[in-house]
């Protein structure tokens, strides 16, 4: 059983009183084990960084979920980004956080130190607005994000078409989290048994979604923020559930998710992007698993306009992540965890990202025993 006097808050960032109310409520409704995984990345971090897991009775056991996009991304799609990014005439634009995204050989910040044109742009519209001003380069904008990131992406590709650009191109990573919520939870003898499921998906596509993924599966899911407290609201609500025998979905991240979402946002989405089976990478095929650009809009489809093959290494075949995104197992099980497998040296999806769970877990864990 966790003790206080053991817990290291940082009282300018919580409110320890009301963690301290609600750890207890959750001590006083949880009669049973259960275990309940958090989808989102950003969530575990949370957990982590905030030691909420010790501070929660020893009978939740909390598990961490696929909710990493660049984790999710396979490693042939990066292959193919940095093959394109070489092209002539190719202006290759991203994020500066996937500059050190590793492929098999290199990364882009060692191919732009090489001489290839690539640039950090924040977002798709900037990439575009560059395209409009040097028609004779093509630019290509590779985008990595689940469901938050598609309108941004999908007007820019609406916007190119309505302006006629010839020479714009998306290179898109969107995978879906509803869709891995299905593949987690009918995997066979999956041990989650509750869910916290992102809020801020969820502030774009709603929730009713996740309706039908709870009834199919029996599995209460809560719709949760990313603070200490959130989080700690949205662990008791799945608790209270579940020792109720209530399968349901309930929204505590009112401030920002409704039942339906951003209704425009989908609209637009829709419009460009239609969902196909897609490989997540560390789970394998996921149905429905990310965004694809329809075929009407197929002349921005960056893949299409450079159709080349790649050849990408496996990962590791000692690394589980597979069981850790599927909620059997931790970063610790594995005996690769920060000796053969360290940030600097990813062996496996979940470690290439600073939001992996592996990642997560080498910076709060491995970190303060070192
Ligand atoms: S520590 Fe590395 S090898 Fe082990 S599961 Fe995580 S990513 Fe895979």
């Amino acid at each position: 059983m966790f003790a206080w006097k053991d817990v290291d808050f940082s009282p300018q960032k919580v409110d320890t009183r009301k963690l301290e109310k609600l750890a207890n409520k959750i001590v006083s409704v949880s009669k049973r084990p259960w275990t309940i995984m958090e989808v989102c990345a950003g969530q575990t971090r949370t957990m982590l960084e905030h030691k909420l897991d010790q501070i929660i009775p020893d009978n939740i056991n909390l598990v961490h979920g696929p909710g990493c996009a660049i984790c999710a991304t396979p490693l042939s799609k990066i292959d193919k980004a940095i093959e394109i990014a070489q092209q002539d005439d190719v202006v290759f634009c991203c994020s500066g956080e996937l500059l050190r995204l590793k492929g098999s050989r290199v990364d882009l910040l060692e191919i732009k130190a090489g001489g290839a044109d690539v640039r950090v742009v924040p977002s798709p519209l900037d990439c575009l607005a560059l395209a409009r001003k040097e028609p004779d380069k093509k630019f290509v904008f590779f985008t990595i994000g689940f469901e938050t990131k598609a309108e941004l992406n999908a007007l820019s590709v609406w916007q190119a078409r309505r302006l006629g650009l010839k020479n714009f191109f998306l290179l898109p990573s969107i995978p879906l989290v509803v869709s891995v919520c299905n593949k987690v939870l009918k995997s066979g003898q999956s041990p989650v048994q509750g869910v916290l499921c992102p809020g801020e998906v969820c502030a774009v596509t709603g929730y009713s979604n996740y309706e039908r993924v709870a009834r199919k599966y029996d599995v209460p899911i809560v719709v949760s923020g990313y603070e200490p407290v959130d989080l700690m609201e949205g662990l008791l609500a799945c608790v209270k559930m579940l020792e109720s025998g209530r399968t349901d979905i309930k929204n505590i991240f009112r401030r920002d998710v409704t039942r339906d979402g951003n209704k425009q946002a989908k609209a637009l989405i829709n419009d460009v992007f239609e969902m196909v089976d897609s490989d997540w990478r560390g789970i394998g095929i996921v149905e429905n698993g990310a965004y694809s650009l329809k075929e009407e809009y197929a002349a921005y489809d960056a893949e299409r306009a450079f159709p080349l093959t790649v050849e990408s290494r496996p990962d590791a075949e000692f690394c589980i992540a597979n069981q850790i995104l599927l909620g059997f197992k931790k970063p610790t099980d594995c005996p690769a965890f920060g000796k053969s497998c360290r940030p600097s040296d990813p062996q496996g999806s979940t470690m290439v990202s600073n939001q992996g769970t592996c990642f997560t877990y080498y910076k709060f864990l491995h970190d303060q025993e070192h």
